[in-house]
């Protein structure tokens, strides 16, 4: 079971169904594939609420088709030891994945200014703290509007913040000029092999195509030369041969 239908919960419980689907039943001859199931429970009214609605839907076509039973609209109230409790009801489940989002460390509540539910920090838009001038806060733990909506919990979003306060600290020793502006260089989620979702704003990207330039945008984003080629081949070889290592020694 996999709480949260974020692009956490779908990529994960996409990767959970392909892996019950052409893992279990290569490397495990007494485990019946077809018993295993994947249940994804978002409380929201669809997945993926951040992309567009054409994106979010076919991200859980796509999920359906591998097997996913996707419940939206209702919440997990509790996680009990073999079940968990789903808008009041009891369901039996053997592992629980919780994608349904973090909380910020919970110094930001000794701060003395105001913190979202996430328990983010408020700040300004030179990302100091409200009422705290003297002090700044970045990445997850920073709650920014932006255009009147909070910046989400990003690596990108937490990456564009330290350079920009790394930059206006060192050229104005803290007599910020200009704001922060968050640059979305788009969101993507992968669904599973051969599927993805790629929102740029004005454009937008699914299946293979869009899972090509995940795949490529994630290794560029990759440190230095070797990694890259090493992940590279290592994606490859996976791709092509469905070997995804699920054996665990207990
Ligand atoms: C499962 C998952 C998937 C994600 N996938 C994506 C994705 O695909 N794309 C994307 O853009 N973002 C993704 N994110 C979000 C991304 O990881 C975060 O937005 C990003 O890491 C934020 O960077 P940060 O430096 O603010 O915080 P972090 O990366 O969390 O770093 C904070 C560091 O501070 C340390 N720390 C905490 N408290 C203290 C303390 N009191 N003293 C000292 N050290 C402390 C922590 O140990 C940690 O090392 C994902 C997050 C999760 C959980």
């Amino acid at each position: 079971m996999v709480v949260g239908g974020g692009p956490t919960g779908v990529e994960m419980a996409g990767a959970i169904a392909e892996l019950s689907r052409w893992t279990l039943a290569r490397d495990f001859r007494h485990i019946d594939p077809a018993s295993a199931r994947t249940l994804l429970v978002e409380a929201g009214p669809r997945l993926l609420a951040a992309f567009p609605e054409e994106l979010a839907a076919y991200a859980g076509d796509r999920l359906r088709g591998l097997g996913v039973a996707v419940i939206t609209g209702a919440s997990v109230d509790d996680v009990l030891p073999d079940a968990v409790v789903i808008a009041g009801r009891e369901t039996p489940c053997g592992a629980v994945v919780w994608g349904a989002g973090i909380r910020a460390t919970s110094i930001t509540r000794a701060l003395g200014a105001p913190v979202d539910r996430a328990g983010r920090v408020s700040v300004g838009p030179n990302l100091a703290i409200v009422g705290r001038e003297d002090a700044y806060a970045i990445g997850d733990c920073a709650a920014l509007l932006q255009d009147g909506q909070p910046l989400p919990a990003l690596a990108q979003v937490a990456k564009q913040q330290g350079e920009y306060l790394g930059r206006v600290l060192g050229e104005h020793g803290g007599e910020h000029r200009e704001p922060f502006r968050f640059r979305n260089r788009g969101n993507t989620a992968v669904v599973g092999r051969n599927a993805a979702v790629f929102d740029f704003g004005k454009h937008r990207l699914r299946g293979r195509v869009a899972w090509l330039l995940w795949a490529l945008v994630h290794v560029y984003l990759l440190v230095g030369f070797e990694k890259r080629l090493l992940v590279s081949v290592q994606w490859l070889w996976r791709y092509l041969t469905y070997q995804r290592g699920a054996r665990l020694i207990r």
